[in-house]
């Protein structure tokens, strides 16, 4: 590949092309495309690990704001070998439409160090993390950028995040992430929140063609924070779920996976693999399996062009941030295939973040019924106004939601004007 041709299944190309349609629609001029293509702040810090063996290794994390124009930043923090400066401009700016379609009063961030938390001790993350968010200290706190988990971190990450802002400022400031254990102000239902939101935004689409979960097969790829629960949730509602796959591989059972029995045989041995209740199957055959749902919860860009091809399910449901390339959509779309876009559909958990942060700048918390109450109520109208504009306009999904955020934004940039 030379310079001339970008990797066009790359994440950032494929935010910034799904942004550069969503300027076509609203016929926005070049400055304003270029404003809302670029990210306004970055930072690259270098992490030194002392690692349990006395030796020293060096890490490179990131911050970045894409936008802060309707509220401080918001979003995840990653931790895989995979992170770079790119991808994590691709999910800082994936969280900022998120934030908008589901009308949180937040802009779009998202961090990341380049590691494998595998291959480290517990107290060297914990190092790890706490060197990360004194680097990025000038940047984060509750009205500025506030973290959450992502790939690779947990609500443990969360608390050592929080711990060590807190003890540098002096007091304890719970806002500055989200998705904390409770004992440290977490909430309630957020470590569920995007599961559940998946299976809202799925019954959601599903009742558009007056179908329901009851009646529907389910593949889900990636069986971590989000696939897990999901298939859960999809089992609980009556739904079959016929398929899972981990980065290791998967199982599959024509009947439905026995979810209890698989759920331990998870937390024994750490994979979906060698379940004994169900045959073995690869993460490509789950891609293509026979099913009515497809929910990719794992990696970006694994639906394109050649696995969107092979796809059966009628409705692709993203549980991971950008799983589809803009090939892949393409092909998805010819297909009449109906996709429920990341920015939609996985948005249930930055909703309980926002709630998370919202119990914690008030030091009062809701209870569980309120938590999901509030949350499926949001889901279930952010998606009707995303079906009624896609219907209203002739768009997919995923343009009407990007329509309707990207607009959200303009208009909050224009609306405060340039400074100076
Ligand atoms: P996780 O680390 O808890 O789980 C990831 C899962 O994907 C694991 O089962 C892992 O084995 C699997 N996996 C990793 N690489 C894979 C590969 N190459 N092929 C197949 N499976 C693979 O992460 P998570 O929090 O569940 O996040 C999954 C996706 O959902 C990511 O795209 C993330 O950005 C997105 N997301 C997460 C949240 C959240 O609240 N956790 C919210 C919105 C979106």
């Amino acid at each position: 590949m030379t310079q001339s041709e970008p990797d066009l299944s790359a994440p950032l190309a494929t935010a910034k092309a799904q942004l550069a349609t969503a300027v076509g629609i609203l016929g926005y001029d070049d400055g304003l495309h270029a404003m809302l293509a670029t990210p306004r702040r970055e930072i690259n810090v270098a992490i030194p690990l002392r690692r349990d063996d006395g030796s020293t290794t060096l890490f490179t994390g990131y911050r970045v704001q894409h936008n802060i124009s309707r509220g401080p930043g918001k979003g995840g923090v990653r931790y895989a070998p995979s992170v770079d400066i790119d991808e994590v401009r691709a999910l800082a700016m994936l969280m900022t439409w998120k934030c908008a379609v589901v009308e949180l009063p937040y802009g779009g961030a998202k961090g990341g160090i380049a590691i494998d938390p595998r291959e480290f001790s517990s107290r060297e993350l914990e190092r790890v993390t706490r060197r990360y968010t004194s680097e990025i200290m000038p940047m984060i706190g509750p009205e500025r950028d506030i973290l959450a988990p992502d790939i690779g971190t947990n609500e443990q990450t969360m608390a050592w995040v929080m711990d060590t802002y807190s003890v540098n400022r002096g007091f304890t400031i719970p806002g500055v992430a989200t998705g904390k254990p409770l004992a440290v102000g977490g909430s309630l239902g957020r470590a569920t929140a995007t599961s559940r939101g998946v299976v809202h935004a799925t019954r959601a689409a599903l009742a558009d063609a007056g179908a329901t979960l009851a009646e529907v097969s389910v593949a889900i790829q990636g069986f971590g924070k989000v696939g897990s629960h999901a298939a859960r949730f999809f089992a609980e509602a009556g739904a079959t779920v016929r398929a899972v796959t981990d980065q290791y591989g998967g199982v599959q059972a024509d009947g439905g996976l026995d979810m209890p029995a698989l759920l331990d045989h998870v937390a024994t041995t750490g994979s979906v693999v060698d379940f004994p209740g169900g045959d073995p199957i690869t993460n490509e055959a789950l891609l293509a399996l026979d099913v009515d749902v497809l929910v990719p919860a794992a990696v970006e860009g694994v639906l394109d062009a050649d696995t969107a091809a092979q796809v059966k399910a009628r409705w692709v449901v993203e549980g991971a941030n950008g799983p589809t390339t803009i090939e892949g959509d393409r092909v998805l779309a010819e297909r009449g295939i109906v996709v429920v876009p990341d920015i939609l559909a996985n948005a249930g958990g930055v909703v309980v973040s926002y709630f998370e942060w919202v119990q914690a700048n008030q030091a009062y918390w809701w209870t569980e019924q309120e938590i999901e109450e509030r949350l499926e109520h949001r889901m279930m109208t952010s998606y009707a106004s995303v079906a009624e504009v896609a219907r209203a306009d002739g768009l997919s999904l995923r343009d009407a939601a990007l329509v309707i955020s990207v607009r959200r934004v303009a208009q909050a940039h224009q609306i405060r004007g340039l400074y100076p």
